[in-house]
Formats: structure tokens, sequence, C-alpha cells
């Protein structure tokens, strides 16, 4: 909090303004959450199934304030959100600034993000900075840049550059033990069997808080607290990657349009499944390598 009030720059909205809305902790600890997901009777699908059918929107906001109201005590500092500057992020942002006095948030972008998103970012960074708030960004290095194309004949290993790399980066610059998601079990078909709590690298926990919020949902929540979207939405949008990687989505796989038209149609760009501690993984000789012989064009 200290900090947050330090680094304020004006005294229109300020960060002890913004406190003033944390509610009291809730009800069980971390230590009691952990337990509970790590019990064998727990199954993933199904629990998470039945808050997705049962729970009203009050009682989902309540799980990810539990949720993120236990990690921050259990964590610290060590607690990073992460923000893909999507309506989802954009709730779990607001969320953690509900309980915890000062949240920090990483964000990672590419080169290839659409400059809506890129203003977007821009203006959410000074934002949120100039309230105290630590806000980071992290990207591939500049030099050398991918091949053009890349995205078109191998969109994984793209992806390892450009997003699964700055994250790995990211996280341990920002010293996270904990980091927070905007994963949500009803996006598509890849999402359905993650926990609320993972531990994917050991030693890293990720947190899933709004796993079971629908679509609708989460508009419902951004249109009752009045925040701020990225502007791509009124196109009509309803998932947001890359650029050349983001189409408009039909039906009910709200992440259909990600990477139309090839093998990766839907589904996910690593970040919540490749390995985000230690060396490099990707691509045997890691991110920085293996592309240097290759033509750049942009
Ligand atoms: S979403 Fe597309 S452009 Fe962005 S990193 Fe992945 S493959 Fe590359």
């Amino acid at each position: 909090m200290d900090r947050c009030r330090a680094q304020s720059l004006d005294g229109e909205v300020t960060a002890v303004d913004k406190a003033q809305t944390i509610i009291p902790p809730i009800r069980r600890d971390w230590a009691a959450l952990r337990a509970e997901q790590d019990s064998p009777d727990y199954q993933p699908g199904e629990q998470v199934g039945e808050a997705i059918a049962t729970a009203t929107l009050q009682q989902k906001v309540d799980i990810a304030l539990e949720l993120l109201s236990a990690a921050a005590r259990e964590f610290g500092e060590d607690l990073v959100i992460a923000s893909s500057l999507g309506k989802d992020s954009t709730v779990v942002w607001d969320l953690a600034q509900r309980v915890i006095s000062c949240p920090r948030c990483l964000i990672v972008t590419t080169p290839y993000k659409p400059q809506a998103t890129k203003d977007f970012m821009h203006r959410f960074q000074a934002y949120e900075r100039a309230h105290g708030y630590d806000v980071r960004v992290f990207q591939a290095d500049k030099e050398p840049l991918p091949p053009a194309g890349l995205y078109n004949t191998d969109p994984d290993r793209c992806c390892d550059l450009l997003k699964v790399e700055p994250l790995r980066r990211g996280l341990a610059e920002m010293g996270a033990r904990c980091w927070v998601t905007g994963l949500r079990a009803t996006e598509g078909y890849t999402r359905r069997e993650f926990r609320f709590i993972e531990e994917r690298d050991k030693g890293l926990i990720k947190l899933n808080p709004i796993l079971p919020f629908t679509e609708r949902e989460i508009w419902q929540y951004i249109a009752c607290r009045k925040l701020d979207v990225n502007p791509l939405y009124e196109l009509g949008y309803r998932s947001l990657g890359c650029e050349p990687c983001t189409d408009y989505s039909m039906g009910a796989d709200e992440r259909s349009g990600r990477w139309k038209g090839r093998s990766k149609c839907g589904g996910e760009c690593g970040i919540h499944t490749r390995p985000l501690t230690g060396e490099c993984q990707c691509n045997e000789g890691g991110c920085k390598v293996n592309y240097e012989d290759e033509e750049v064009t942009r």
C-alpha cells in the first residue's frame, strides 16, 4: 500500500481511494483451498462444470475473490496478475483490485498485436502506473526478429518465441511464485480440464479465479462495474490475439477465430501448456537462436 501511495501522481483518484473498495478477507485460507483441490475426490472437470451450471454470477465472483484474497495473503508481492488485454483479463484485474491492496500486473505483447490493442495497453499501463500500480510489459527481444510469416508456417514456434519466452522471463524478473490468469473453462475445447489452482511448474502456482465464468457473465460483470475494455470487441471479435491469428468466432466456441484455417485453430499459444520455469524448452536450441539465419522482412 505504501508503495502505491508513494508512486501516485495526482490527487484525483488515488490508489488510496481505490483501496476503499477492498472487501474484508473471505473465509478459507490458502492451505484449505489447496487441500480441497489436492483431495483424491476432486475432479476438476466436474467441480468446475457444476459451478458453471449452478452458481450465480455473484457466487462465481465470491469464489474468485476468495481465491485471490487467499493467494494474496499467501504470496504477498510474489503474486502477479497476467493480462492479455482482453475482456477476461479486464475482469481479473478489477477483481484483484477489490481484494489486494496493490496488485502487480504483467503484460506480454508481440509485434503482431493489433494497433487497437497496443493503444489500449499504453492507456491501461499509463493509467494504472499513474495510480501507483506496478504494471510491466514484456516482449521478445527486438533483434533478431522471427521471420515474417512464421505465424503461418509454424505458429507453435512463433508463439514460443513471442509469447511463452517473454512470459517466462517476465515471471522470473517479477519474482512470481504465483501468477493469475483470466482462463475460463467455457472458452473452447482446450480449456475444460483446468483447475482453479495448478502447479504445472514446480514452485510456480497458477491461479485461474474466473474459471467458471461464462462469456455472458464476463460481459455482465464488465457492464455492472463499468469497466473499460479493448475496443476491438465493438467490432465483433470475441477472443483477441495477434492480428494475423485473430478472426471472428462463430458458434459456441469463443476461440474458434484464433489461428483460423490452421491446425492450431481454436488452440493454445502455449502459455497455459508449456513449461514456464527454468531454461527455455522450445525448439531444442532455445528461443534466441535458430531463426538468426532466416530471412527477416518486417
Ligand atoms: S498468435 Fe500468431 S503472431 Fe502471435 S505469437 Fe502466436 S503465431 Fe505468432
